[in-house]
């Protein structure tokens, strides 16, 4: 059976090259055609021998998920749909930073579909299908540099020269598909190809979690630590429970206890996301035990007011004085607190609303 070189630590790499009569610092080469030119032919190693490169063909392979459908937003946003080996779908979303650099960060999928079950999400309403292999996860990144480097232009969003163009996502987020810490191992090593391999900074990637607290306290024995996010989305237990079973394991006070305890590196902090529904969690009562709960963390919080998907009609969204209501209330209590736009709504790109269908059209 051929070995794919996207699912191999920089290590296991060397083996393998090894194991074809290659001397270690080759190693350095395909790192560099894989991971930072791209490509996924070994044809196009020009600076490999021949002979070399047609051991690598009849030894090894690199994967390549199949991009089945590419949307943009009017907002610049564009979420990939893609093809896996077994013919399950995942979608990644590429969001500008919106801070005049034609940059992007992009946000991946840890799994196909998901168990958590959080009622407004409607990830959460397809259940879970598998777990993404590492390579899977990286291969997600690594497609959509792909793509960028081979367009120069993208209709309706800013030139994008080639030169430079790998270094157009500045950011590496796990908020698409999936709950990554029901998918640990998978996702620990997929966290260090992107940081050892690709190049990524772990200050420069956020994994983003509904509360598994002993996956909480495991990364933090990953060093050093990659950014860590906490969907809390309420302060009650009993709203919690309601919008979100998982915390029927893993309640409020155990799961601020494992972010009190979680080792930051000094100049960072837990980002603690809450999606606003109205009249479920959006009221002054909430904002002040939001407040309470987060005493002493060093924290910010990212407001999302609720996107809404098909069939979501039991929440709805906040209404926009609401939303400036519990900003402000967190604010005057020292919080450092953003309301996140909802980029690519129109494409159902948005937090929570990615599903992965497609539907061929005949
Ligand atoms: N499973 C992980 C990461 C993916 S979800 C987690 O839950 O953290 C990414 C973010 O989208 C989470 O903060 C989640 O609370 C938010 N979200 C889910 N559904 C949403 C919706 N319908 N509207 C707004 N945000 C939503
Ligand atoms: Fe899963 Fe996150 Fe959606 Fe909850 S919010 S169902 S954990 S993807």
């Amino acid at each position: 059976m051929k070995t794919n070189l996207n699912q191999l630590s920089k290590e296991e790499l060397i083996l393998f090259l090894q194991s074809l009569g290659q001397k270690p610092y080759r190693v350095n080469q395909i790192i560099n055609w894989i991971y930072k030119k791209n490509t996924t032919s070994f044809d196009d190693m020009t600076d490999l021998s021949k002979d070399f490169r047609e051991r690598l063909q009849t030894a090894a392979f690199i994967s390549n998920p199949v991009l089945l459908k590419r949307e943009v937003s009017k907002d610049g946003t564009q979420k990939f749909l893609f093809e896996l080996e077994d013919g399950e779908t995942i979608e990644s979303v590429l969001i500008p930073n919106n801070r005049g650099d034609d940059c992007f960060t992009l946000c991946i999928s840890s799994q196909v579909g998901c168990a958590s079950g959080c009622k407004f999400c409607m990830t959460g309403r397809l259940g879970l299908k598998r777990n993404l292999k590492a390579h899977e996860i990286v291969d997600q990144v690594i497609a959509v540099k792909r793509f960028i480097s081979q367009i120069s232009e993208i209709p309706g969003m800013l030139s994008l020269k080639p030169e430079g163009k790998t270094d157009k996502i500045t950011n590496i987020v796990f908020m698409g598909m999936g709950e990554p810490f029901n998918n640990f191992n998978e996702v620990s090593h997929a966290l260090s190809i992107l940081t050892e391999l690709v190049g990524f900074s772990k200050r420069s990637i956020t994994v983003s979690t509904s509360g598994i607290v002993p996956s909480i306290y495991k990364l933090a024995e990953i060093n050093p630590v990659a950014n860590l996010a906490i969907s809390l989305n309420a302060t009650t237990d009993e709203i919690r429970n309601r919008i979100m079973p998982i915390n029927k394991k893993y309640p409020l006070k155990k799961l601020i206890k494992a972010c009190r305890e979680f080792p930051l590196p000094p100049t960072r902090r837990i980002t603690f996301e809450y999606v606003l529904l109205g009249e479920i969690n959006d009221t002054r009562e909430d904002a002040q035990r939001l407040v309470n709960l987060l005493i002493g963390i060093k924290s910010k919080v990212n407001l999302i007011p609720f996107n809404p998907f098909f069939n979501s009609s039991e929440f709805k969204q906040p209404t926009e004085s609401k939303t400036q209501e519990f900003q402000n209330l967190l604010k005057k209590a020292g919080l450092t607190v953003i309301i996140r736009k909802s980029m690519g709504a129109d494409i159902s790109a948005a937090c929570g609303q990615l599903k992965a269908t497609y539907q061929v059209i005949k």
